[in-house]
């Protein structure tokens, strides 16, 4: 069996359709189906590729035919000669032909340019890549390593064949600055509109946004530092239940504070939402915490809860104590959690002092001294948390899961391998978060709309 595939190209005009074959499937009949029917991977990613390199060949063949005319008489402007243009795809590459032109008409003298030539096609494909080809890649390297990335797209899609994991690590990088770009913009936004002038009441049930630093590794610097600190937020709203993701690997600075509020207008918050802080009450994080519209911070309970566990771990291993007495302590422990919880923060640490004669843990070198010294040094975040509990109002993300580990652990680390430079991790962040928030179909819609009509620069001239 042997099927041919061909492409009817309809002609313009006069001319007359074209036919182009694209490529054949033959069959043995005697092959067992089981083996597999139909297209082989192989095989389609053929097919699509030539299909591809057909369509773009015509479509910027046609693209050239409009867009060189002249502007003031539409006469065909002389050619002076033809570049080749590499444009990447999902389904391939191709080598398009673009032309250059003389700007100035041979007919009516009017010069359709600034310069001398105009090149049509390398002028409106300033990007030599598929916008949904560069999605792909921001989209699979923001959940995965380049490097499985670039296995993943190369499996997938015919375009892959071609695609280095420096190209992945390039595209990424720049729709990161992109974003980047963007995030700035906001955040000069926002604090206008934080201004005292433009301030406006805050008002309605408050948000919660659970803000933590990360730290990535970095190759040595100048000053001799290893890591790379990074501003890692995550807002949940309870009435959708959909978390969004925020991080910044640009400092500590004051400015961490504005781009968290610009951060939720970007996700559709309200500015005049008060909004509740969770965080695990370190300093690194001070300026990030003091949003303009901040009216809470609490002690996120999920931090306190894994030191609990901490402790409780370290309990099992307690020596001279047996069986009975460390279930004892256990059950001491929990107990003090417990009260916690209640927002009992003063028999809490009673209880906890109690256990530190119990166990002999005396000093901040062990698990019991640790939570004590974390609890006291952040204790004007403790609150109620059954009562906040129970009124509805946020004690930690709903996923409690560490925001940290979410955004950076699961992408960055891997093992404590990865090494990253500061604008390298922070592009990466920014395409990550776009992702995980799903806002980046969104955003390059928003950059390249479909359908747009083009619109040749040079017509100003005639505007004017
Ligand atoms: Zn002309």
């Amino acid at each position: 069996m042997r099927i041919s595939i061909q492409a009817c190209i309809d002609g313009q005009g006069a001319s007359p359709p074209r036919v182009i074959t694209i490529g054949c499937v033959e069959r043995d009949a005697g092959v067992d189906p089981a083996s597999g029917m139909g297209l082989f991977v192989r095989e389609a990613h053929e097919l699509l590729r030539q299909m591809q390199a057909i369509v773009l060949r015509e479509q910027a063949d046609e693209f050239v035919r409009v867009a060189a005319g002249c502007l003031a008489c539409g006469r065909c402007l002389g050619i002076k000669d033809t570049k080749p243009l590499v444009y990447r795809t999902a389904y391939g590459k191709a080598i398009l032909r673009s032309p250059r032109f003389y700007s100035c008409c041979s007919g009516c003298g009017f010069k359709s340019g600034d310069g001398d030539t105009i090149s049509p096609l390398a002028h409106a494909l300033r990007e030599r890549s598929h916008p949904q080809w560069t999605w792909f890649q921001c989209r699979y390297a923001s959940v995965m390593s380049y490097r499985l990335a670039q296995i993943y797209l190369r499996d997938a899609f015919p375009g892959g064949k071609a695609l280095p994991t420096s190209s992945i690590k390039r595209n990424v990088g720049a729709i990161g600055q992109r974003l980047e770009r963007e995030a700035n913009q906001a955040t000069g936004d926002a604090a206008h509109s934080f201004r005292r002038a433009n301030r406006l009441p805050l008002t309605g049930p408050p948000l919660a946004l659970q803000i933590d630093a990360g730290y990535i590794k970095t190759p040595p610097q100048a000053d001799g530092k290893r890591w790379i600190p990074v501003v890692a937020s995550k807002l949940v709203r309870s009435s959708r239940g959909r978390g969004y993701a925020h991080a910044s690997a640009l400092g500590l600075g004051r400015r961490q504070g504005m781009r968290q509020q610009a951060f939720l207008q970007s996700v559709g918050v309200d500015r005049q939402s008060p909004v509740t802080v969770l965080s695990d009450g370190g300093d690194d994080i001070s300026h990030a915490c003091k949003l303009p519209a901040a009216t809470a911070r609490v002690l996120d309970w999920f931090h306190i809860g894994m030191r609990f566990e901490q402790l409780l771990l370290s309990l099992r291993g307690l020596r001279g104590a047996d069986a009975y007495t460390k279930d004892r302590l256990q059950r001491d422990v929990v107990a003090a959690k417990w009260l916690l919880w209640n927002g009992r923060k003063e028999r809490c640490f009673a209880e906890l002092e109690a256990l530190r004669r119990e166990t002999g843990w005396v000093g901040s070198h062990n698990a019991l001294g640790r939570l004590i010294r974390y609890l006291r040094g952040c204790s004007a975040l403790l609150v109620n948390y059954a009562g906040r509990r129970a009124a509805g109002l946020p004690i930690s993300s709903a996923g409690a899961e560490s925001v940290v580990d979410y955004l950076i652990g699961q992408r960055m680390k891997r093992n404590g391998h990865m090494r990253w430079t500061r604008a390298g991790a922070n592009s990466l962040l920014q395409v990550r978060c776009a992702v995980l928030n799903g806002q980046d179909v969104r955003n390059f819609k928003r950059w390249y709309p479909p359908g747009k009509q083009f619109a040749p620069l040079p017509r100003a001239h005639l505007l004017s």
